[in-house]
C-alpha cells in the first residue's frame, strides 16, 4: 500500500508568479481558455473543467489597517471524507493510496451530483462531442497529478514552484510542517492558521493561512452535506439491494435536485458557503 501524501501550500511564500497554472496546462494537457478583464490581477474567477487551479489575489485590509495583497494556489483539496465520492451514483469517483480522489471518465456519466454537492466548488463538467456528433459530459478537476505520483514524482505545480510556496510529502510530517510554519508567522500575520478542515475528515491539499478562511472566500467549517452520507451510507446500498441500481440512479436525481432546489431557494445545507 502506498504512503498518504499531502501537498502544502503555504501561501505566504507565494509570489503570485502562476507558474502553478501554467505547469498543470501543460502536463495534463488543458487547453488555454482566455478570459475578459475581471478587474483584478487574477485570471479566472474560479477554477473550471479546464483550469484545475486558479491563482487567487486577493486585496485585503489587515487588523493593523494596512493593505495587504494576499495570494492562495486553489485547487481541489482531496477530501479525506470527499461529498463528490459520496454522491456519485456509478462509483465514478474513488480514493487512491496516495489519498488523492481521482474521477473515471469511463463511469462517469455526467449528472453533475459531484459538482453541486462539493463544499470547495472546485469541479466542473466539461462538454464532449462524439464521433457521431453527439454532445455528453464529464466531471474535471485537479487529479493532484495521481498520473505523476504513481512514477514516484511530484505534482508538476509542487515542481514548478519557485519560492517553495508548496511541498508535497508524507502526510504527518506536512501537517507538522504547517503547524510550525504558523507559530513563525504569527507575529506577521495574527490570524494565521492551518486549513486542514475536519468537517470533510481532513485534506490532501493543507494550507498555511495568512488570514482566516472568509478572507479566501473558503468555508469556515465545511462538512460533507448530510444528505451526501444519507445517500451514501444508507439510501444507495439498501436501494440498491431492493430495487436495482438503475432505479437507485432515478431516486438520486430525485435527492440531489431536492438539495438544488434548497440551494436555489437561499436554504443551503452544512456543505459549505458559495463563493468565488
Ligand atoms: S474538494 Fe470537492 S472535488 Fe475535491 S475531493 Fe473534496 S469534495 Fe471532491
Ligand atoms: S496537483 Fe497536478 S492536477 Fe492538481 S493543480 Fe497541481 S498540477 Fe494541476
Ligand atoms: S509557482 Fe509557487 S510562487 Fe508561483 S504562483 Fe505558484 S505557488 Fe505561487
Amino acid at each position: 500500500m502506498a504512503a498518504e501524501y499531502v501537498k502544502f501550500v503555504d501561501v505566504t511564500k507565494c509570489d503570485g508568479c502562476r507558474a502553478c497554472m501554467v505547469a498543470c496546462k501543460n502536463w495534463n494537457d488543458l487547453p488555454a481558455e482566455p478570459q475578459d478583464f475581471l478587474g483584478s490581477a487574477q485570471s479566472h474567477a474560479k477554477t473550471t473543467a479546464d483550469t484545475w487551479n486558479v491563482l487567487q489575489y486577493i486585496e485585503h485590509e489587515d487588523s493593523k489597517g494596512n493593505l495587504d495583497y494576499l495570494f492562495r494556489h486553489s485547487a481541489c483539496f482531496h477530501c479525506t471524507d470527499a461529498a463528490c465520492e459520496k454522491v456519485c451514483p456509478e462509483n465514478a469517483i474513488s480514493y487512491t493510496d496516495f489519498g488523492t480522489v481521482v474521477i473515471d471518465h469511463e463511469k462517469c456519466v455526467g449528472c453533475g451530483y459531484c459538482v453541486n454537492n462539493c463544499p470547495f466548488e472546485v469541479i466542473s463538467l466539461k462538454e464532449y462531442v462524439d464521433k457521431n456528433g453527439d454532445k455528453y459530459r464529464k466531471a474535471n478537476k485537479c487529479t493532484m497529478c495521481t498520473d505523476r505520483l504513481e512514477e514516484g514524482l511530484q505534482p508538476a505545480c509542487v515542481t514548478t514552484c519557485h519560492t517553495g510556496a508548496m511541498e508535497f510529502g508524507g502526510k504527518a510530517a506536512m501537517i507538522k510542517k504547517a503547524e510550525d510554519r504558523v507559530k513563525q508567522i504569527k507575529d506577521r500575520y495574527p490570524n494565521a492558521m492551518v486549513y486542514n478542515p475536519q468537517g470533510v475528515g481532513g485534506t490532501h491539499t493543507v494550507y498555511v493561512l495568512a488570514e482566516k478562511p472568509s478572507v479566501y472566500g473558503l468555508p469556515e467549517n465545511p462538512k460533507v452535506p448530510t444528505s451526501a452520507v444519507i445517500w451514501k451510507d444508507y439510501a444507495q446500498p439498501i436501494g440498491k439491494m431492493m430495487i436495482g441500481a438503475t432505479t437507485m440512479a432515478v431516486v438520486g436525481a430525485f435527492i440531489t435536485n431536492t438539495i438544488i432546489s434548497k440551494k436555489k431557494n437561499g436554504k443551503n445545507e452544512d456543505g459549505g458557503e458559495h463563493h468565488e
